[in-house]
């Protein structure tokens, strides 16, 4: 096949406006003031663009694009993108090509139809995108059209955020302002600015396109909300990095084509552990293009698995009984000239460099677990938090032995002795040299530092990255900020520091977990350490709003208390929808498709017990069977009638938290209830009259 034999080196970024591609089409000037502008997060000097415009349309038009869009990330979760031509009439009625300065920079989409959780009457309907210069814009071919992207931020007409981009960018400056402050303090004189970088491992499934096609729950819920489990699950652990199979290894091959013309630098690509599940990691970039990429990827993923046949499944769980998806968010903080502010460097200086951001991100967890846990609600991602193959949905970090225990070392203050036999003084030259590879894996954990990184492992796999990531942003940006004032107000800053370590280690140790974070005793122990413990989203997300969270996103700039109000809204009305469409597929299926084949079958049934018993024979197996299924069925039909109660129920909530609270406690058990007799259904009724594919074939059959 002609496709496998490509020369990465030539297709990587070919579809992207980067910088090789701005230098050969920009004006020397043009391009140095723009490479300053974004360098320096200044404002785009309006000439600029207007050159800028010119030479991205000749590009994109050479490439054979038509049209533009301004591609932004609404509270849907997804993006969203409105295309227009470069056409322009001329008055010869032909027209010329064209694209300005103001049409790369600013939009106004209609914003009446995208989630404001209130922030923007229907009235006041117009939104605004402007271009987020900082991640390149891009083409994209879908089918026989070609398009340029511009990555855009986009905001209500009086300036609130709409989006997921919005916030992330706030937050990176914030981060950037008080990590600044810190390394200045701390004597660093040469970094002009930090930045977070992010990797996001992206898990999926891929299943046969002609098992979806019967499975309207996979079509409208993205998972499945029933199913008998299959003979053979994921107990042998023969999945988990198997050799790919051929007709997979082709889909890699095709998405990795994809991501790399889109300059993706997609790089590890693996089985996972349940059948039929895989995932990709990328090599991480910085917090923002990451996060668009991520975007990107999850889009990729869905349409080349329809080009090969099959069906890309992003939901946290869509089938019971094996391994859900996740997005393991691996995050650090990196300097302007390559300083990783989480590596341990090799002299006492950098040590304290070190040990500073790494135990401000404790700190930060510590105090604002709760919103990290809120960040990754959604009604998914209930699904797999807490259920022994991701993390528990309570919040904590794992340092690693060694990291442990200069930790709490730490607590005691100066010139105490560490494992290693080193002193650990909390003046700077005494600090010993840490251990560079200091991370024993622990897989249970939600937050895990990983030898030069934190990796937060609650992320759902559908899930956009952008709310965890300014969430951890702001957070850490609030602990700096603590450190900074408290160093910039001291003559000896390192003492400063010292002292600072030491408050951190006693005040926040009760966060650090280094066990089997998959054991009831740990739930006991944080129990015992009161750590939050929020096993449901909703209830996360009541908690967004609490004061100190309002103040730490007001402080740093990041949300105002109405625009994280909105999102709170907006994130639990998401919920209850998501929620409601589950259970209405869950009755069309109970009723149009599982009761008919119970029916049909039952009569067959009931015909073999009267032929058997004319005939003279015993048929006493016959009617055992058809009572089976009677008594089955009838359980089925009271559970159906049950669920629908209770969603009209949550339905007539008119207040958004306390519908979502119904939907959470009363449609859910009820969904669960109706499961639970059509599975059983389906191991007693004739598997030819069963109208959905099973867990076996969907999960095997490829
Ligand atoms: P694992 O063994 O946990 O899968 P990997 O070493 O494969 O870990 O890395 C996982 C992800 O972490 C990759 O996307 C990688 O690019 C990313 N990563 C590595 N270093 C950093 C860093 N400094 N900042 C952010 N992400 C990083
Ligand atoms: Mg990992």
């Amino acid at each position: 096949m002609s496709q496998t034999k490509v020369s990465v080196n030539e297709l990587f970024g070919i579809n992207v406006f980067n910088d090789e591609a701005m230098q050969e089409r920009l004006p020397k000037n043009i391009y140095k003031s723009f490479k300053k502008t974004v360098k320096e997060c200044e404002p785009l000097d309006p000439a600029l663009a207007d050159v800028i415009a010119n030479a991205m349309k000749d590009w994109a038009i050479e490439k054979g694009a038509t049209h533009y869009c301004h591609w932004f990330q609404p509270m849907t979760g997804f993006t969203a993108e409105k295309h227009d031509s470069f056409i322009a009439p001329t008055n010869e009625g032909t027209v010329i090509m064209e694209f300005s300065g103001k049409e790369l920079t600013q939009g106004e989409p209609d914003a009446s139809s995208f989630p404001s959780g209130g922030l923007r009457a229907t009235f006041e309907a117009r939104g605004y995108t402007a271009w987020d210069c900082t991640s390149p814009v891009f083409i994209k071919e879908d089918g026989e059209n070609t398009t340029l992207y511009i990555p855009c931020a986009f905001c209500s007409y009086t300036g609130e955020a709409l989006d997921k981009k919005t916030p992330l960018l706030r937050s990176m400056e914030a981060l950037n302002k008080h990590a600044m402050r810190v390394l200045r303090a701390l004597g660093n004189t040469t970094s002009k600015r930090v930045g977070a970088t992010l990797g996001s491992e992206q898990e999926y499934f891929l299943i046969d396109r002609k098992f979806v096609e019967k499975r309207i729950d996979l079509v409208m819920a993205g998972r499945t909300l029933f199913g008998s489990p299959s003979p053979k699950g994921q107990e042998m652990d023969d999945h988990y990095f198997g050799s790919l199979d051929e007709r997979v290894a082709t889909y890699m091959n095709r998405l990795n084509i994809e991501l790399w013309k889109l300059g993706v630098s997609a790089k590890t690509q693996h089985n996972e552990v349940s059948p039929a599940q895989y995932e990709m990691a990328p090599v991480f970039s910085s917090i923002n293009l990451s996060s668009d990429q991520n975007q990107l990827t999850m889009e990729a993923m869905k349409k080349v698995a329809k080009r090969c046949g099959f069906e890309c499944l992003l939901h946290e769980k869509p089938f019971a009984g094996v391994n859900g998806s996740g997005k393991h968010n691996n995050w650090s903080l990196c300097t302007d000239d390559g300083i990783n502010l989480l590596d341990p460097g090799s002299t006492p200086h950098e040590n304290m460099v070190f040990l500073i951001f790494l135990c401000s991100v404790v700190r930060a967890v510590d105090k604002y677990a709760k919103l990290l846990r809120a960040s990754v609600a959604s009604a998914g991602n209930d699904h797999r938090l807490g259920a022994n193959e991701a993390p528990p949905a309570i919040v904590s970090v794992f340092l690693g032995d060694q990291l442990n225990e200069i930790f709490t070392t730490l607590a005691k203050g100066p010139a105490t002795s560490c494992k290693e036999g080193g002193k650990i003084k909390l003046g700077v030259t005494t600090l010993p040299e840490l251990p560079k590879d200091t991370t024993d894996r622990n897989r249970t954990s939600p937050f895990a530092f990983t030898g030069n990184k934190f990796e937060f492992r609650m992320v759902g796999s559908s899930q956009s990255v952008s709310g965890p990531n300014f969430v951890l942003n702001t957070i850490v940006a609030e602990v700096l900020s603590e450190i900074a004032d408290k160093l910039e107000s001291s003559d000896d800053k390192i003492k400063a520091a010292g002292e600072f370590l030491q408050k951190i280690s006693k005040e926040n140790g009760k966060i650090v977990f280094n066990g089997d974070n998959y054991s009831q005793d740990w739930v006991t122990e944080a129990e015992k350490r009161t750590l939050p413990n929020m096993r449901k989203s909703v209830e996360a997300l009541n908690t967004i709003t609490e004061p100190a969270f309002v103040d730490v996103f007001e402080k740093h700039g990041v949300l105002s208390k109405g625009e994280l109000k909105a999102r709170q809204e907006i994130m639990l009305e998401n919920y209850a929808t998501t929620i409601a469409i589950e259970a209405k597929a869950t009755i069309n299926i109970a009723k149009r498709q599982i009761l008919p084949a119970v029916v049909k079958y039952s009569l067959n049934l009931a015909q073999t017990v009267n032929g058997v018993t004319s005939s003279g024979s015993d048929a006493s197996v016959y009617k055992e069977m058809l009572d089976e299924i009677s008594s089955e069925t009838k359980k089925l039909k009271s559970a159906i009638t049950a669920l629908e109660k209770s969603l009209t129920a949550a339905e007539e909530k008119e207040c958004t938290a306390e519908s979502a609270e119904c939907f959470c406690n009363g449609v859910i058990p009820s969904m669960d209830k109706v499961r639970m007799s059509a599975d059983k259904l389906e191991t007693l009724v004739d598997a030819a009259q069963w109208p959905l594919p099973t867990y076996a074939e969907m999960l095997f059959l490829k």
